[in-house]
């Protein structure tokens, strides 16, 4: 096991990319805290999961768009667990709108919950990764944060924000023996997406933009990179945006 002894926040675990390297880390050894906004049912159903399969999880809640919430989570799950190792800022919302139609509202929404909320997580749990002198951060950022993309100026910005946020905060803190990292999602079979899904010719479509021929992938296809990123092999890791997107951004 990769992560025996870890103890890792997953923010938006109750479903989706999140849920899967949720159950992933259990059984890789992590005591996980799996983190809801909303759906804290949910978070239950996959801590259930994680135990019933002999892991360790918990649920908690929180809307980590706000700053006093991200230090709430994190003194929660440090007082649960007792420390924090790794912290995946996996929460995130996608909104796709012409720039005539994206109101204050829509740009605030997904850049107070992709790019606020990951550097304030990130600074919530810095204290105690310093203090160990070990840890590991790692943001889930997206093709989109590495190529533009029609409709999605609010979204990519804040998934360009994530991407470069890593540079500077691998800069700063490499010296305490955190690393801090992106894993970059393709297009991956979610929620966030089912609504483009099911028009027709949405996922041929997609499909025909990777070399892979595949349009959407499973969300369980990102435990891996996200296992990687999270344990001692990636030790020398820094600064690194791993794209697991099919091969989407080598064009
Ligand atoms: P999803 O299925 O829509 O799940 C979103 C998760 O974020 C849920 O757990 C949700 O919690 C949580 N969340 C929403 N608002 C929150 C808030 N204010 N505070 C805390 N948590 C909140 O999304 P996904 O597709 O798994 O995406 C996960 C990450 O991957 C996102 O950062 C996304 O940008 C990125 N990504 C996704 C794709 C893709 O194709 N799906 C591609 C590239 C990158 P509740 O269940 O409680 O609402």
């Amino acid at each position: 096991m990769k992560l025996e002894g870890k103890v890792a926040i997953i923010t938006g675990s109750s479903r989706g990319i999140g849920a899967c390297i949720a159950r992933r880390y259990g059984a890789e050894g992590a005591r996980v805290a799996v983190v809801a906004h909303s759906n804290l049912d949910k978070a239950e159903a996959v801590v259930k999961e994680i135990n019933d399969a002999g892991g360790e999880a918990k649920a908690f809640q929180a809307d980590v768009a706000q700053v006093s919430e991200c230090d709430r989570l994190a003194g929660e799950v440090i007082a649960a667990f007792g420390t924090v190792d790794i912290l995946v800022n996996n929460a995130g919302i996608f909104t796709a709108v012409p720039i005539e139609d994206t109101t204050e509202e829509i740009w605030d929404t997904q850049i107070d919950l992709n790019l606020k909320g990951s550097f304030f997580m990130a600074r919530a749990v810095v204290p105690t990764m310093k203090a160990k002198g070990s840890g590991k951060i790692i943001n889930i950022t997206s093709i989109a944060g590495v190529g533009g993309f029609p409709n999605s100026g609010a979204y990519c910005s804040s998934k360009g924000g994530q991407v470069n946020m890593v540079n500077a905060l691998c800069l700063e803190l490499a010296k305490d023996g955190i690393n801090v990292n992106s894993l970059a999602p393709g297009n991956i079979k979610t929620d966030m997406n089912a609504p483009y899904r099911a028009e027709a010719g949405y996922d041929e479509r997609q499909a025909s933009l990777t070399p892979t021929g595949v349009g959407h992938m499973d969300p369980n296809e990102l435990t891996g990179a996200a296992v990687f990123l999270a344990s001692s092999d990636s030790d020398q890791v820094h600064g690194a945006n791993l794209l697991v997107d099919g091969g989407w951004a080598a064009w």
